[in-house]
């Protein structure tokens, strides 16, 4: 029963048709309010509280665990959608542009599933709000990061470097499914939105014993996570979990 995008399933998941009205009911509150107030102590038990689920959820790397507990989430979520409540809530949420920020279960997941990335070089294909990639970046990662919406790629360019982030992360705006050669090989690559089948180009731009950890799938309903490992040359690959992302789009000149 997965429910909308960019979600594990597991037992405690509502589903598509109980999340929809709960996203669509938070939007109209936020046109209606401006920005909650930036209370930093509530923040922070907010994100404390998120640590907590994600342990008991079965995330286990302490060094994930005290990623996510580090990285200020809310800020990647533009102010007209932030929100007390719901910022840190287990669930995706909008961030404009038909677009959610994942769900810090799944977060976690696919950043405990690549292994370690510290002093490593890792391309996400899927910017979004960059809060995957300052997860990344507070592991030690240099992260470079490709989004397709403009806008999606300037804000998550000016939050990451608000969070003391420019150093570690590149934000490139532009279409992931040619990965970003000038500056491959790289260490681990993971994709926050899913292709129909696995771009040859990123395959390529993999080290050797590098891991990629993506969602595949032609519809939604048929989506699985990959995990695939570049040995001698070839993609292993293992299957996961089903999910849902959004897809890939395709951009201009393929
Ligand atoms: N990792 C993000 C969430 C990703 S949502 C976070 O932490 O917030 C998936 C994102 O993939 C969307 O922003 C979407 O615009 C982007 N996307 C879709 N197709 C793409 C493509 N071909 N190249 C790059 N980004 C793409």
């Amino acid at each position: 029963m997965p429910r909308h995008h960019q979600v594990v399933v597991r037992p405690r998941i509502a589903t598509h048709s109980t999340v929809l009205p709960l996203l669509f009911g938070c939007l109209l509150v936020s046109c209606s309010r401006p920005e909650a107030a930036d209370d930093d102590g509530l923040w922070q038990r907010e994100r404390q509280a998120m640590v907590d689920v994600l342990r008991q959820g079965g995330i286990e790397d302490p060094r994930v665990l005290a990623a996510m507990g580090k990285v200020r989430r809310h800020v990647y979520i533009p102010p007209s959608f932030r929100k007390h409540g719901a910022a840190y809530g287990d669930h995706p949420w909008p961030i404009g542009h038909d677009q959610t920020i994942s769900q810090p279960f799944i977060v976690a997941y696919m950043t405990q599933k690549l292994g370690p990335v510290a002093g490593g070089k890792v391309l996400e294909i899927g910017t979004g709000s960059g809060y995957q990639a300052a997860v990344l970046a507070e592991l030690g990662a240099r992260v470079y990061t490709i989004e397709i919406i403009p806008q999606l790629a300037e804000h998550a360019r000016r939050a990451l470097a608000a969070e003391g982030y420019a150093d570690a992360v590149h934000v490139l705006a532009g279409d992931g499914y040619k990965g970003w050669p000038a500056h491959a090989p790289f260490d681990a690559i993971i994709v926050t939105c899913a292709p129909e089948e696995i771009p040859q180009a990123l395959v390529d731009q993999l080290k050797e014993g590098g891991r990629m950890i993506l969602p595949l799938g032609s519809t939604r309903e048929s989506q699985r996570l990959v995990i695939l490992k570049k040995v001698g040359g070839k993609a292993q690959q293992t299957e996961d979990l089903p999910v849902r992302f959004v897809p890939m789009v395709k951009g201009k000149g393929r």
